[in-house]
């Protein structure tokens, strides 16, 4: 079976196997690049990152508020909080990334599956 002539980031061969009338597989061909980062940038703008954007206008006008004194007492502690809570939702934001990556590499190859599976079908109807 045809394997992809793309090179990955290590610079080693792609092993991908690809169908015959394609020399590269999806993560490397390049007529398919803007599907890709569409694909990349709609995996940034679900329901989950906009919670971590609320959090981030939340923590913003907090920290604002305890840092012009309008927030009593302690506003230092409180900042110090603050910036604990926004270092632990960075963690939680590269994890969603992760995740998100993940994801989108189990749907390729789900679909990859998905692909073979028909051609299978169509081999036994003869
Ligand atoms: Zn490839």
């Amino acid at each position: 079976m045809p394997r992809c002539s793309g090179v990955k980031r290590d610079n080693s061969q792609c092993e991908r196997i690809v169908g015959e009338s394609n020399a590269y597989c999806f993560a490397h061909d390049p007529l398919r690049k803007e599907e890709r980062s569409a694909n990349a940038s709609k995996a940034g703008k679900g329901n989950r990152s906009k919670v971590s954007r609320d959090l981030h206008s939340l923590l913003d006008d907090l920290t604002e508020r305890v840092v012009g004194g309008g927030l009593e007492p302690y506003p230092a502690s409180v900042a110090g909080q603050l910036v604990g809570v926004r270092l632990r939702l960075l963690e939680f934001e590269r994890r969603l990334k992760e995740t998100d990556e993940l994801e989108a590499k189990l749907d390729e190859m789900a679909e990859a599956l998905e692909r073979q599976k028909e051609k299978s079908a169509y081999g036994s109807a003869g």
